[in-house]
């Protein structure tokens, strides 16, 4: 059993399975764990649709967590979808670019996201940020590497004078991995309630219900998610 300490968590919950899982390790850390999503103009409001549904179903399934679990807010960072063209934020299929990054990376998002969650956890005095990044099985997406965090990390200590700690519970575990951690933390019942009521899908589809969860089937985020799913259904038998 992992001990709960006395200290507050932001998580930065988008709706997804890697958040998710974020979530529940906050919720099995700390004593009071808020939780802050943000609207950038994306194409599909799905992710933002499905985390109050996967807030409530978390407090039903486990009231230990329900009594850590706090406040919810979704922060306006409309800007960043104005000042970006890419797959997410407008209407253009999801291609690879000359850079060798998919279109489907929005430069600044995820430094943009880690500041304003500093910003609300300074105001609210929480020291530690928990974010679902992962540099192991992944987009390639440069803001989601362990080198950009901890510098983030450094950057915003200086420029708040404060001592946040910036988790990334996920940066060295692949797909299949984060499946596992959900069971460690929450048994089948999280596994399930994750599979379920979370979304990755970058073309917001919630119609087809996958082994692994509703999605499309064949964007980068459904490969992905099936692929880690398939995983680590594969080592469950
Ligand atoms: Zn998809």
């Amino acid at each position: 059993m992992t001990r709960v300490t006395a200290d507050k968590a932001l998580v930065l919950f988008s709706g997804g399975q890697d958040s998710a899982t974020c979530l529940a390790w906050a919720l099995a850390r700390f004593a009071e764990v808020e939780t802050i999503g943000f609207d950038y103009g994306q194409r599909h409001r799905v992710e933002l649709d499905v985390r109050p549904v996967f807030l409530d179903a978390v407090r039903h399934a486990f009231p230990d967590w329900a009594l850590r679990l706090g406040e919810d807010r979704v922060v306006d960072a409309g800007i960043i979808g104005t000042l970006s063209e890419t797959a997410l934020t407008r209407e253009t299929e999801i291609a690879m670019q000359a850079n060798g990054l998919p279109n489907t990376f929005v430069p600044g998002r995820n430094i943009l996201f880690l500041t304003l969650a500093a910003a609300v956890a300074y105001r609210r005095g929480i020291k530690h940020i928990v974010t679902g990044v992962c540099e192991t099985d992944y987009s390639g997406y440069p803001d989601c590497r362990d080198d950009t965090i901890k510098a983030l990390q450094a950057a915003l200590n200086l420029g708040m004078d404060s001592r946040f700690v910036l988790h990334t519970p996920l940066m060295w575990i692949d797909k299949a991995a984060t499946w596992e951690l959900a069971e460690e933390l929450g048994g089948a019942r999280l596994v399930t309630l994750i599979n379920r009521e979370t979304h990755s899908c970058y073309r917001g589809e919630r119609d087809g219900l996958h082994d692994w969860g509703y999605g499309c089937g064949d964007c980068p985020a459904c490969d992905l998610r099936a692929d880690g799913w398939s995983r680590y259904v594969a080592s469950h038998p």
